[in-house]
């Protein structure tokens, strides 16, 4: 941590073409592993081939959005205000303010993203994009592509000329090794994304600490999808198809999964049921990203299913194969839904759990006891979306994104993605953890008053030097 600080004190000064320099040579180090990189991570997550090279594309055009964000330079928000001296009755000084990185970052790499989500991934980028060192905490059930990512990263710093602990890499064999890191007095952020109980544990160490510090925790969300009657009637088939693909994408291993939807119960609801059932029952199990994974899925999945009134629904396998997950689908009535917090709880895997309610005011009750989430989805006709607007209302008070006519999964990494919701999804439901915007986790913003032009950050100089967008005096001046 102490190597940290002081990779930040040189890190810090760099300009934003050095760090997007940077960003772009981390890329291009993690293309070079080339084939040796997927095979790793394929032993290692049993995730299939395809889906890592999409993977690895993801996480190297994150670096390089953060590299061009960088590059055009007004993400630091400069406000300027200058002085009016003969103002009355007291002067106005000069102030003007712009945002700076925190200062090294602790980052937690995620199980199910073994690139997007851990070493070089979103956390990582916009934590160095912002100019904090980064400590990276390995997720123990990828160590070796950790290391091979974290290789890359050196060799970007070493063509870089950059001091060698701008990034660190630690593995650690118990709990106690990221306690440590996030309870150190140089730390001053942390990243993570992974369970509630894990995301829940480092936010409180880190408010135990004599300086607390911000954790952005992104952990469990159930992720509900709404079927209203219009839609339930006029496209069964069409949802089933839809949703049998969802909750089973990548083996259900996806903070985005549907893991509960909720409609209101007749015929055509009936129908659908019974179309998505058979379609999940025809759905092989699929191999998980690691044992503990599975084991948590089939013990929470049964602590799902003996909850009173949830029937079994379908399934495509009746045992529970070591290291494998069965589609699941479950349905429960409203009323018991509504008594029971277990059913709020994330499954984390391929199941679901569908809710189905007497009438549509029955439906927004139910509605109204999820706590926060990731995404919440709204299926419907024009007419009846516009005609519930307030169910709309009680879902935009529920997620961090709102889906209409879609399904939850897929997360489109660009500038209008806010993937982050209401505790108990995030530990802070202001940012996003994909997107550009994820880097305002990582600084804060700084007035500067009365300062002299020649020791005012690049930013904040009247000559504007950097060309950025910038509000001067309550106008917007274009880069
Ligand atoms: P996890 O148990 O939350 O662990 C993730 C990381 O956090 C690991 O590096 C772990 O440390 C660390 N950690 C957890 N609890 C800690 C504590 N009390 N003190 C210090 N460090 C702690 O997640 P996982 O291993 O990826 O999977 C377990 C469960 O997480 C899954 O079954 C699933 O329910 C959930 N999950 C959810 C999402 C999502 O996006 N919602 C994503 C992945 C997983 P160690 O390295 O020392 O073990």
């Amino acid at each position: 941590m102490a190597n940290a600080r002081d990779a930040f004190n040189q890190y810090r000064q760099l300009d934003g073409k050095a760090k997007a320099n940077f960003l772009e040579s981390i890329a291009k180090e993690i293309e070079a592993l080339g084939q040796e990189l997927i095979h790793t991570a394929m032993q290692e997550t049993n995730l299939p081939e395809a889906r890592l090279m999409g993977e690895r594309g993801r996480t190297c055009n994150q670096l390089r959005q953060f590299a061009d964000l960088l590059k055009e330079g007004s993400w630091v928000e400069a406000r300027i205000d200058t002085a009016i001296p003969d103002r009355a009755p007291i002067p106005k000084p000069d102030l003007r303010k712009m945002l700076v990185p925190l200062g090294p970052v602790v980052v937690f790499g995620a199980s199910n993203f073994p690139f997007a989500y851990s070493t070089a991934g979103g956390d990582t980028a916009s934590a160095l994009a912002a100019g904090c060192p980064v400590i990276l905490k390995a997720h123990p059930a990828h160590p070796q592509t950790s290391n091979l990512v974290a290789g890359a990263i050196a060799l970007a710093i070493k063509s870089c000329n950059l001091h060698p602990h701008i990034f660190q890499h630690v593995h650690g064999a118990t709990f106690e090794t990221g306690k440590a890191l996030v309870q150190h007095p140089e730390t001053k952020a942390v990243g993570f994304t992974g369970s509630f109980v894990g995301g829940k544990a480092l936010y409180d160490y880190a408010h135990q600490r004599q300086e607390p510090i911000p954790v952005f925790s992104e952990m469990g969300s159930i992720n509900p999808v709404i079927i209203l009657p219009g839609a339930a009637k006029a496209k069964a088939e069409q949802i089933a198809e839809q949703y049998a693909a969802s909750i089973t994408l990548g083996v259900g291993q996806f903070c985005t999964n549907p893991g509960l939807m909720l409609g209101v119960k007749n015929s055509d609801l009936n129908a659908l049921t019974a179309s998505l059932s058979e379609r999940m029952q025809k759905i092989a199990p699929g191999t998980m990203l690691h044992t503990g994974i599975s084991k948590s899925f089939y013990s929470k999945r049964t602590h799902a299913l003996k909850q009173q009134a949830v029937k079994l629904e379908a399934q495509s396998a009746t045992d529970e194969p070591a290291n494998m997950g069965v589609p699941t689908l479950a349905t429960v009535s409203a009323k018991d839904f509504e008594k029971n917090p277990v059913l709020l709880e994330e499954v984390f895997g391929p199941y679901s759990l569908l809710v189905q309610a007497d009438n549509i005011e029955e439906l927004k009750k139910a509605v109204a006891a999820i706590p926060g989430q990731l995404t919440c989805t709204v299926i419907g006709d024009e007419s009846e979306l516009a005609q519930h607007y307030d169910l709309l209302q009680l879902i935009m008070d529920r997620a961090g994104r709102v889906i209409i006519n879609g399904v939850p999964t897929g997360v489109e990494v660009c500038p209008a993605m806010h993937h982050g919701g209401p505790y108990p999804s995030t530990t802070d439901s202001r940012f996003t953890s994909v997107g550009t915007d994820a880097i305002k986790r990582f600084v804060r913003p700084v007035s500067f008053q009365n300062f002299p032009e020649e020791l005012l950050p690049n930013e904040l100089k009247n000559s504007n030097p950097l060309k950025i967008g910038r509000l001067v005096n309550g106008k917007w001046e274009q880069g």
